[in-house]
């Protein structure tokens, strides 16, 4: 067992704190299978703007990898335990992962656009749940958030762009 001790930091909350550490612990795996689609989707993807979306893959691989590091730390400075056995993430995780048989760009892209859409609802739901009750896990959601919504438009944005192309050459 860890030692623990009494945190200022966690006795001032208005809030359920360990309705917060499993909803953040849902987030945390969330953000690590949204890492590996990301990155296995970035070596398989085919098709029109290959070379851009996987680039942009291989970006938001990175940046969710960002906000699992941000949610595990807050999680602990919570008293939490970070999710500590991967095969519990597609357990935890709302936003389920697609493995992406179909490597074409759209069907990709179709994948993560998911994916974000539900990193989307996640965090707006703990950027509420926090909102007055917990400061720093209310600035770290409204954060996230801004990212996830960034990382939407991003992907909507090629998926104009092929289907301009697409009708361009008809
Ligand atoms: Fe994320
Ligand atoms: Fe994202
Ligand atoms: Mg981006």
């Amino acid at each position: 067992m860890k030692e623990e001790i009494n945190k200022k930091g966690v006795s001032i909350l208005s809030l359920d704190v360990q309705k917060l550490i499993d909803m953040l612990n849902a987030a945390l795996s969330e953000e690590w299978l949204a890492y590996y689609q990301y990155w296995i989707g970035a070596q398989l993807v085919e098709g029109p703007m290959r070379a851009e979306v996987e680039a942009e893959l291989l970006q938001h691989a990175t940046e969710e990898l960002g906000h699992a590091d941000l949610v595990a730390k807050r999680i602990i400075e919570l008293n939490g335990t970070p999710v500590l056995n991967p095969l519990e993430w597609s357990k935890l995780a709302r936003c389920k992962y697609e493995a992406p048989e179909d490597p074409y760009v759209e069907t990709i892209l179709a994948q993560n656009i998911r994916g974000e859409r539900c990193a989307i609802q996640r965090y707006q739901e703990i950027a509420a749940y926090t909102d007055k009750a917990d400061y720093v896990t209310h600035k770290l959601a409204v954060q996230i958030l801004g990212d996830e919504v960034e990382h939407e438009k991003d992907l909507d944005d090629f998926v104009v762009d092929i289907s301009l192309l697409k009708k361009a050459l008809k």
